[in-house]
This record gives C-alpha cells, structure tokens and sequence, in this order.
C-alpha cells in the first residue's frame, strides 16, 4: 500500500508556500508595528495545561488532543504563552505574537484540518479596554490590507456567579423543550456542557429563543461592555452582537469576539479567527498573582483561501551542464562566481545524462540560462551560454566573464 500524508495534514510546497510564508511576514510586520515579539514555544505540551486551561470537557481536550505518553501536540497557542510567561516570571505587559502549526483531531473538510496553523497574538498584563480596542483595530488594518471581507461579532462572558446563574436558566429552558433539542444537544445537556450547545449549528432555530447571556451581566461588566461597544463604534470598528458566542474554550471570561469570512466561499467554516479576554487563566494555571490577558488567534489555511500575494521579481536561474567530471573544481568556482552576484545556480552533475536530457531537466526547472561546459569548451577556455527562452546561444572566453555574457543575451 502506498505511503500517503497523514489525514487532515498537508504537504505545504510552491506557490501554496509562498503564500503561506507571505502571509507570514504580512503578520510578523502587522504583529511588529504595534510593539508585539515573537514568541515560539514547544509543539508538544503537558497535558494537564490544556486540561486546566482549555477544560476537561471542551470538545478540544475531550476528544481532539493527540497524545504521546503525558504529552500532547499542543491544539492551541495561549495556553503555552501563559504557561512560559508564568514559568519564566516574565514581567507584564507583555505583548507577544505567533504564527505556528497546532493539532487537533477533528473531521477533515474545507477549512478544517488537523495540523493547521495560526496567526495569532496575546497581550498579558493589560486590564483596560486598551487591549480589546488596539487588538480589533489591528485585525480591522490588517484584513483590510489583505482585502478580506470579514464582520466582527462580540459577546460578553460573565464571571463564575453570573455565569452560574445563566447556566441554571438555560439548563431549565432546553429541560423545557428537550423535544427539539439535536441528538448532539442533548448528549451535552446529560453531561451539563450547557453552554456548547449555544455553539450547536442544528439547534440554532430553538438558541434564538432561549434565554440571553447579556442580561445576566453584573452591573460592572455591563459598564464594561458598554465601554468597549462605544469606543469601537468612535473607531468606526462595526460589529454585530452575537449572544450565542462563547468561544469553545474554558478560560475566556470577559468581552470575546469571532472574525466571520463574509465572502461567502469558506462555506460551513467560515469563522477566519476569534479570540477573547482570558483573566481567569493565570490562576487556572497556579499564578500566585493573576494575570489579566486577552488574545486572538486566526486560521491561515483559511485566510489563504481568499489571499494571493503577488508573484515575486523572479532572480535569473543558471543551470551549468558539464559532461566531464574532472571539471567539478572549475564549476564551482564559477557558481559560486555568480551566487555572490545573487544569481541562482546549479549544476547538472549527471555526467551520463547527456545534453538533450540536461537541457530538458533545466527547461523543466524553469531556468533561465544554460552554461555548458564540455570537453571541446574545457580543451579551448570557453564556454557556450544559452538563452532558454530564446534558443540563442553564444559562445565565450573564460577572461570574458559569465555575467557581462549574460547581459549581452539578455
Ligand atoms: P479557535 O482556537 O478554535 O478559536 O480557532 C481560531 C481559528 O483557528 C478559527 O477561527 C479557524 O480559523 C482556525 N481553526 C481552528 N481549528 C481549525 C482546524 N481544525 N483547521 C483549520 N483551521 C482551524
């Protein structure tokens, strides 16, 4: 049976790289201009840190994690910011930017894979609306350079007591209507994940009707969540309020938000990325002070979709053919020559392969220029150069020198 790449993973090579590293260095440059560094933590972790953070009964930990031994690839990226922040006594503010590959084991299908990677962003330190205002209006400028259609949609999670209380009343409100409730629905009703059923794509008709997380809000997170709503709108920052978001992850707490692809071609998966106040994790994680953090993470597979970078000024390829091995010595001096020149260069060292074939190899690999160096040429200190695309081939003294050459054939 033949070897193939692991289901959900990709082989990532060509202009689906280039876009891949473009988006990247878009990111990185975005990330820098706002005082954000790199941050590059392990790709496995222990797996008690998304246990407690992420919690025991999301769907990630439940079901998703890859493990090995106690170890598990990591399938999200604040958890780790956090846990090496705290494990290092970082000082905060702190404010840290990523784009790197997570796992988690889900159904393959567009826009959802099982190595997939994020770009992404934690901001440790800060409690003031300063953190949900500069990090929004970052995805704004920087979706906007990329020319994504995309809508915001924001929520607010409230603390322990109030959430509690919320809990309680949607528990009574799908016990009253069990009827409608989805298969799915219900199994998350039995094992009291009373809130992902808010999330629950077939259940959403009856979610309209079931009672709303804002209106258990204490009085200062409303004030807080009426700050926020305000200062966006001064930024001209539009957004939709989505009271059935809550994020599938345990350590939100406070205002959350999700990117929504409005382009209409990601089909199910539309969401590009979301993120969310996170204060309650530090403490989940055994910070003797808390932390308070907020953070967003988006997908890049998703983002490609929609994103092409321009092509690159292609640099000049030559491809040097030689038949006699005993010319190795000069060839690489003569690549080497050219390389410090920025010209890229390689040889075709088959000495069996003969010209014809040679030359089909470099036409293949899109060069641009043939030099060829065969017994006659070595016998007499010249080379042949030849113009792929032109067919025109001339022929020079080795004093004349290989870059003047190949400016004369242009
Ligand atoms: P999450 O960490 O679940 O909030 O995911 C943040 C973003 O990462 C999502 O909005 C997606 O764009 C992307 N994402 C999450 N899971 C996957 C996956 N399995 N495959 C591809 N992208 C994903």
């Amino acid at each position: 049976m033949k070897i193939k790449v692991p289901t959900g993973m990709r082989d990532l090579l060509g202009d689906d790289l280039k876009n891949f590293r473009d988006l990247e260095s878009a990111w990185k440059n975005s990330a820098e201009q706002e005082n954000f560094s790199e941050i590059i933590t392990p790709i496995l972790e222990e797996k008690s840190l998304f246990v407690r953070s992420v919690g025991e009964f999301s769907d990630i930990v439940s079901k998703e994690m890859f493990e090995c031994e106690d170890l598990v690839l990591r399938p999200e990226g604040t958890a780790p910011v956090m846990r090496c922040v705290l494990e290092k006594n970082l000082p905060v503010p702190q404010k840290f930017f990523y784009y790197a590959p997570f796992f988690r084991k889900e159904r393959p299908q567009k826009g959802r894979f099982r190595q997939f990677y994020q770009y992404g962003i934690e901001i440790l330190g800060e409690n003031s609306p300063q953190a949900e205002i500069e990090t929004l209006k970052m995805i704004q400028t920087f979706y906007g350079k990329l020319n994504v259609k995309f809508r915001f949609e924001v929520n607010y999670i409230p603390a322990e007591a109030e959430l509690k209380s919320y809990e309680s009343s949607l528990a009574i409100f799908y016990k009253d209507n069990e009827g409608q409730l989805s298969t799915n629905a219900k199994e998350k009703l039995a094992k009291g994940s009373i809130l992902r059923i808010l999330d629950s794509k077939e259940d959403k008709t009856l979610n309209e009707s079931a009672p709303q997380i804002l209106n258990f809000l204490s009085e200062k997170e409303k004030e807080e969540w009426n700050l926020i709503l305000k200062l966006l709108t001064t930024l001209n920052i539009s957004f939709k309020i989505n009271p059935a978001l809550v994020r599938g992850l345990d350590y939100y707490q406070g205002f959350v938000f999700e990117v929504v692809d409005e382009s209409n071609t990601l089909g199910s998966q539309n969401a590009l990325g979301g993120g969310g106040r996170y204060n309650k994790l530090s403490t989940q994680l055994e910070s003797k002070e808390p932390i308070s953090a907020f953070g967003f993470g988006g997908g890049v597979e998703r983002l490609l979709y929609q994103v092409d970078f321009p092509a690159e000024a292609k640099k000049t390829k030559v491809g040097f053919i030689c038949t006699e091995s005993s010319e190795v010595e000069t060839l690489c001096r003569l690549k080497d020559k050219l390389q410090v020149e920025g010209l890229i260069v390689d040889i075709c060292f088959d000495f069996n392969l003969g010209f014809k074939k040679m030359f089909k190899r470099l036409d293949r690999m899109n060069f641009d220029y043939a030099v060829i160096i065969g017994k006659n040429e070595i016998d007499n200190n010249f080379y042949k150069i030849k113009n792929l695309a032109t067919g025109v081939e001339v022929t020079i003294l080795e004093a004349y020198g290989l870059i003047s050459s190949l400016k004369i054939l242009g």
